[in-house]
């Protein structure tokens, strides 16, 4: 079924020599996946703890979402927002209801970072202030405006100046984020557990204290699920963990079960958005609609946020079972799990990859792991069984 007419060599030289530079490379190719598996042109099976860097929570080529895409490609793949459109509106309709409470509407785009902007932009609009609020470790996106509260100086550095008025605080320490927030503050920025920054979750006492202190001082509260949502750490949205009440709550990645999708969910707060001061091309469009509505649906069917709080919580008493000196400490909600280790994690990554396991870093010393969660728990066993293996040395 998979005709593959070019050599491995032939692939890695044209990506090589004409991609644009920005991405390091395990010397892998990828061609084929079926649920928490993916296989390399030779035939070599992986588990996939990189999951698409969580947008492939629904695993690979779920049925449910191959068919709702060949059945909605068939009939029509866009629709100018100008228009009505059946599937879109059904899916605005499943979003809300699905939300945490109080977000009513949403804004349709394409990625994480497209969320951000529009969930900045808005606050804006809402609170005709500037200033922004981060944290230290946050990661929101790579566009220029994301980018801004963004905190990784590799990423900002080459391309200030950024937004002008953020401040990053550090994450978890309410007393700070209370001296930051003041009567300028458009918005404050946070993710329930931090990804790209190591895998950090949130405290219940710091997040409802920052939502707290935001509708005290009339700042917008922004939660940026693009990493924790869709059934990711054990509930449909993070948020739900706290019972956040976000004033506007981004999500990306795994929301249209691996078709490029975003969404800025909007809550009462946030003020009317006139017409023409946003907008997206290829935003809601009707095929992207059909793979988030197979999305939830399937999620909730098959009780995946469920399936990985429990699997979760294996694969994290699993890794705190190894003995190895190089852990520091193992850390995750749901199937979002971090091992920081007291070295760099660039070897083990590549010593896993060789034992049929992809895990990604998320800074220089923390293994992350964003399995699809439709994963086996024998392919669970079989990931702990390896990272012990490798971490043992
Ligand atoms: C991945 C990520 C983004 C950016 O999403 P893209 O689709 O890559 O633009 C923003 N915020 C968080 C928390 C993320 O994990």
């Amino acid at each position: 079924m998979f005709d593959i007419n070019y050599d491995r060599d032939q692939i890695i030289a044209w990506e090589t020599d004409h991609e644009s530079g920005t991405y390091g490379k395990q010397p892998i190719v990828l061609v084929r996946g079926e649920g928490a598996h993916i296989w390399d042109m030779n035939g070599t099976e992986y588990i996939d703890c990189i999951g698409g860097h969580g947008a492939s929570n629904m695993g690979h080529a779920h049925p449910a979402v191959v068919k709702a895409v060949t059945e909605q490609a068939q009939r029509l793949f866009l629709a100018p927002n100008g228009f009505y459109n059946d599937v879109r509106a059904h899916l605005l309709a499943e979003l809300v209801r699905v939300a945490p409470p109080g977000l009513e509407r949403a804004f349709l785009c394409n990625s994480g970072t497209e969320a951000v902007e529009a969930a900045l932009k808005f606050a804006r609009l809402t609170t005709q202030r500037t200033k922004v609020i981060s944290t230290m470790r946050g990661f929101h996106g790579r566009t220029m405006g994301a980018l801004g509260t963004t905190w990784r100086k590799e990423y900002r550095k080459p391309f200030e100046p950024l937004l002008s008025d953020v401040s990053f605080v550090p994450y978890n320490k309410l007393e700070r984020m209370e001296k930051a927030i003041d009567d300028e503050t458009s918005a404050v920025i946070v993710e329930v557990v931090q990804g790209e920054g190591g895998v950090n979750p949130g405290t219940a006492d710091y997040l409802l204290g920052v939502e707290a202190l935001c509708q005290e001082r009339g700042a917008m509260f922004i939660v940026d699920e693009v990493q924790t949502g869709f059934g990711r750490t054990g509930k449909l949205f993070a948020s739900e963990h706290h019972g956040l009440r976000p004033d506007l709550m981004t999500v990306a990645k795994s929301i249209a079960g691996g078709i490029p999708m975003g969404a800025t969910l909007i809550g009462e707060r946030v003020g009317k958005i006139p017409g023409h001061v946003h907008g997206s091309t290829f935003g809601g469009s009707p095929l992207a609609c059909a793979a988030a509505l197979a999305t939830i649906r399937t999620m909730e069917e098959d009780h995946l946020p469920e399936r990985a709080a429990k699997l979760g919580a294996r694969l994290v008493e699993g890794f705190r079972s190894i003995e190895a000196p190089v852990v520091r400490e193992v850390r995750g909600l749901g199937l979002m799990v971090g091992i920081e280790l007291r070295s760099r994690s660039g070897a083990y990554i590549a010593a896993l990859a060789a034992q049929g396991v992809l895990v990604l870093p998320a800074g220089s010393t923390v293994l992350r792991f964003l399995p699809p969660l439709v994963i086996e728990e024998d392919d669970i066993e079989t990931v702990i069984e390896k990272v012990g293996m490798v971490l043992a040395g």
